[in-house]
């Protein structure tokens, strides 16, 4: 590709549309064409370094984690060539849903918060919210600026991460909230949820078998169910104020 087209390309991308439109304009020489494609070109990296910093300040996401740093040697229930095809994320493109479930310290939300790392450097929306936030959220909307704030985002984003579901039931407003809500968003989005129980329990979490099934209904249309079984990690890998001699240091 001529320095030139790539310049009309770039004008194009940037939305600078007397540059693009200027047929003929420059006669500038080699070097200031080259000089001109540069600092359109570092112009775009700029604007996708804001607007990548700007998706990652609305994800809300508590920690950073990746999947690199995933010890699947201790986590076996997953296999290396799985998280290799969840790191393409092509599942989100084709709104599937990803359900962890285990006990605590399995790695759910590393692994959920590892894909929404790799989802907002990609390039999409992320929403993340514990289930007791979300649900909060969804009650305060009506009086709360930023709980709309939150939502209305929500409701534009390709990734959607609900943590902790089914530590503590619902009332039944509750959980008539957290229906519409996901009614309103399986076509649009994915949504990952993590959860210590399995989805016979739902009934209980819900605190209504209808409801329940209407929900596991929509979310499971399109899903992979990714059991992690095991020890805690964190409980492994303790931290003992004795043997760790950090006192003796
Ligand atoms: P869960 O959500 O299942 O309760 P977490 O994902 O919060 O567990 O894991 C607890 C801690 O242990 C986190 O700091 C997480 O990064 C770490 N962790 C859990 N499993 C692994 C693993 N297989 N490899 C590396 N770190 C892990
Ligand atoms: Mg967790």
């Amino acid at each position: 590709m001529s320095v030139y087209t790539e310049i009309k390309q770039l004008a194009k991308t940037l939305g600078l549309n007397s540059l693009y439109n200027s047929d003929g304009l420059f006669d500038l020489g080699r070097t200031n064409e080259e000089f001109l494609l540069n600092i359109l070109k570092s112009e775009i990296a700029y604007r996708e370094e804001k607007s990548k910093a700007r998706r990652f300040k609305q994800a809300y996401l508590p920690a950073i984690k990746t999947l690199s740093a995933f010890d699947i040697a201790f986590q076996t229930s997953i296999t290396k060539q799985q998280l290799d095809t969840l790191a393409l994320l092509s599942w989100i493109e084709s709104l599937h849903n990803l359900f962890f479930l285990g006990p605590p310290g399995t790695g759910k939300t590393h692994l959920a918060l590892a894909l929404a790392n790799q989802a907002l450097n990609a390039g999409h929306k992320v929403f993340f919210a514990s289930m007791d936030k979300l649900v909060h959220f969804l009650k305060t909307a009506e009086i709360s600026k930023r709980s709309r704030v939150r939502l209305t985002y929500a409701m534009t984003c390709n990734l959607i991460v609900i943590d902790e579901l089914g530590y503590l039931p619902l009332s039944r407003v509750e959980a008539n909230l957290f229906f519409q809500f996901i009614t309103k968003l399986h076509d649009s989005a994915s949504i990952i949820i993590t959860s210590n129980k399995g989805f016979e329990a739902w009934a209980s979490v819900f605190g209504d078998a209808v409801l329940a099934t209407a929900l596991l209904d929509r979310l499971t249309f399109r899903c992979e169910v990714i059991p992690l079984a095991g020890e805690s990690y964190r409980l492994h890998h303790r931290s003992n104020i004795f043997n760790d001699n950090i006192l003796r240091r």
